[in-house]
């Protein structure tokens, strides 16, 4: 297994170094071949090439059989003719990553003031209300006068067909239950037609149960009682929204990791940003970033057939739950270890598992 590494912004540098050993011990633990090929995006690649992203890097990735994106300093970020490409919105557009897969859990060890749960959300990610990835060329949100701005929400029935059927699979290998979340008493067009779409791909997956929530009912449900949801297929930015309310939900944005797949392209990522505040001071949280490389590996896996990587990406959630219990991770979720000895914790568990 090929796999670029991108280390990105703030601390992207410090949890992916962590990432990479506890990919290299999954690797050396389980037996498959891994190939991990370093190279720039964001302000590194901005020095260097002139832009955050270059299309030389984008056949590189295509080449490759998974991505790890670091995180990336987005906000700094705001014209592209300068070469300043948001890199997360790229490689999911360019590689037509339409499904954002984001599971929370709560974690023993880790406080949580809601039952324990496990769900997944999983997310329409190329279009929607994103102004930056619904058009082929200019952007959905425009200002019509001084005051009058008008944002365009696309919906399109193949990719709430497509999206819908990310959801019943995977929730056919979980506790067999999808919750359609939508406005469609608003939206009655397009999200009508998500569930209409959603509903017909339940037709395949008899023996998954299927309910839907309004969105706005729905934050209270999942707040109330989280534990009643298993997999939970939305819009884009439903799933942007919901995501991060279920992350925090299990004790911490920092425990989510987040997969970004298509058809033939799969891109790990860490569910926060390049938090510039605490960049470089070893305090960052690796965690995100190396569940994260724990669902692609686990991607690959299915997509090959190579029950070592499967094996590999369940081995790393255990692991993460041990690690987490024991306290043998950074600060923010109880331990008193830094980004590095964090990572080389995981590395060592991982190996002795
Ligand atoms: P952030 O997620 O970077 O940070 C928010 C808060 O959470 C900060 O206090 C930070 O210290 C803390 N935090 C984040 N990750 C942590 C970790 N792993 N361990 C411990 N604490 C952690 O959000 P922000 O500060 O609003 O954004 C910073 C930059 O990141 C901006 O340029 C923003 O656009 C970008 N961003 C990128 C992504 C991405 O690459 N996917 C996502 C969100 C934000």
């Amino acid at each position: 297994m090929k796999i670029i590494v991108l280390p990105g912004d703030g601390i992207g540098p410090e949890t992916m170094a962590a990432t990479v050993e506890v990919l290299r011990a999954a690797s050396q633990r389980f037996g498959f071949d891994l190939e991990l090929e370093q190279d720039v995006a964001g302000h590194d690649s901005l020095l260097r090439h002139g832009a955050t992203v270059t299309p030389a890097l984008l056949d590189k990735v295509r080449a490759a059989d998974g991505l790890m994106l670091g995180p990336m300093a987005t906000f700094d970020f705001k014209d592209e003719s300068k070469g300043e490409i948001n890199p997360s919105m790229f490689f999911r557009k360019e590689l037509d990553l339409y499904a954002n897969i984001r599971p929370a859990r709560t974690w023993n060890g880790v406080p949580h003031k809601v039952d324990a749960f496990d769900l997944v959300v999983v997310r329409e990610n190329t279009e929607g209300f994103y102004a930056d990835r619904n058009v082929a060329s200019g952007g959905s949100e425009m200002l019509i006068t001084e005051d009058v701005v008008v944002s365009l929400r696309r919906i399109t029935r193949m990719c709430c067909r497509r999206i819908a059927r990310a959801a019943f699979e995977l929730a056919r290998n979980r506790r067999k239950r999808v919750s359609i979340v939508h406005k469609a008493n608003v939206l009655k067009i397009g999200d009508g037609m998500f569930i209409d779409e959603c509903r017909k791909a339940a037709l395949d997956f008899p023996d998954v149960a299927v309910d839907d929530f309004i969105v706005d009912a729905m934050m209270a449900h999942v707040v109330r009682a989280p534990q009643r949801f298993d997999v939970i297929v939305t819009t884009n930015m439903f799933g942007d929204i919901l995501s991060d309310l279920t992350a925090e939900l299990s004790g911490s944005l920092g425990l989510g990791g987040s997969l970004n797949m298509g058809a033939r392209h799969a891109m790990g990522q860490a569910a926060h940003g390049s938090a510039p505040d605490i960049a470089g001071q070893d305090i960052a949280n690796p965690f995100s970033l190396i569940l994260s490389a724990g669902q692609l590996l686990e991607w690959h896996g299915r997509r090959t057939g190579q029950a070592a990587c499967i094996a590999a990406a369940e081995a790393i959630l255990h692991t993460a739950a041990a690690v987490v219990e024991a306290g043998e991770s950074t600060r923010d979720v109880g331990g008193n270890l830094g980004t590095a000895a964090t990572g080389q914790a995981f590395a060592r568990r991982l190996l002795d598992a």
